[in-house]
């Protein structure tokens, strides 16, 4: 009886071990496959059509913003903005202005913060300030989010769905690192020579000095037009490409 018991505590304590040396979660992260099946995640749309999505992160900013207004204007090119919450409390009349001119708003988290480890109601609260702002300055809430610096696990991707947002990365083979200060050279090179329907196209419009972005837009726009490409925001891409429906309105 004893020497039972005793193996019951063994198998117990071997058990519990187990469950500790796990991950916090005790589940394993899932993957860009897994998600993009979902749906509640896109990276970059599957179609034949010549449409891409110019997408600018970290903005508003004062400076660098209304240059890439300008040119988006120039040549009628519609983009998503996924401002952070503080820039935009900043510059209401930026983000206003976007709006004006037919360009999208998306959610990019209130304070953009460097924490490690956040939680599901950190993530949340950052969520509902940007949306709120979003809400009072433009009337209609965001269906998307970017999260920082792209990086996802489960419980960011979970607890954004669950809020409402489908989660909006960008095409591996476009990320044009701009944030690292590389020339407008190697920015524009990334992009003219990757660029293929359906694509997302990562820019910063903020967070620095971003002179090299808007000379290599100076460069980047143009080109795709002349090659027939239509620059449309993000909610045209999915109507556009049928993965979401049109909207009635
Ligand atoms: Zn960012």
């Amino acid at each position: 009886m004893i020497k039972k018991l005793i193996v019951i505590v063994i198998v117990i304590m071997v058990f519990e071990m187990f469950f500790i040396l796990l991950p916090p979660t005790g589940a394993v992260e899932h993957d860009r496959t897994f998600f993009e099946k979902t749906g509640d995640v896109i990276w970059e749309v599957p179609t034949d059509k010549k449409v891409i999505a110019l997408t600018f992160d970290d903005g508003p900013h004062s400076k660098y913003t209304p240059q890439v207004l300008d040119l988006l204007a120039k040549y009628n090119a519609k983009a998503t903005f996924f401002v952070i919450g503080e820039h935009a409390e900043e510059f209401p009349e930026i983000i206003q202005r976007q709006i004006r001119e037919g360009h999208e708003i998306a959610n990019h988290t209130y304070s953009h913060y460097k924490r490690q480890n956040d939680t599901i109601d950190e993530i949340r609260l950052e969520l509902k300030k940007t949306d709120d702002i979003i809400l009072k300055l433009t009337g209609t809430r965001t269906a998307f989010f970017r999260p920082i610096g792209g990086n996802y696990n489960d419980m960011i991707i979970n607890t954004a769905v669950k809020e409402g947002y489908r989660v909006i990365m960008w095409s591996w083979h476009q990320d044009t690192e701009d944030w690292k200060g590389v020339s407008a050279r190697r920015i524009s090179k990334k992009v003219l020579n990757n660029y293929r329907p359906g694509d997302i196209i990562l820019f910063h419009d903020a967070g620095g000095n971003r002179s090299q972005t808007v000379k290599a837009l100076k460069k980047i726009i143009p080109k795709l037009i002349d090659d027939g490409y239509e620059l449309v925001t993000v909610s045209e891409l999915l109507q556009m490409t049928g993965i979401d429906d049109v909207d009635p309105q």
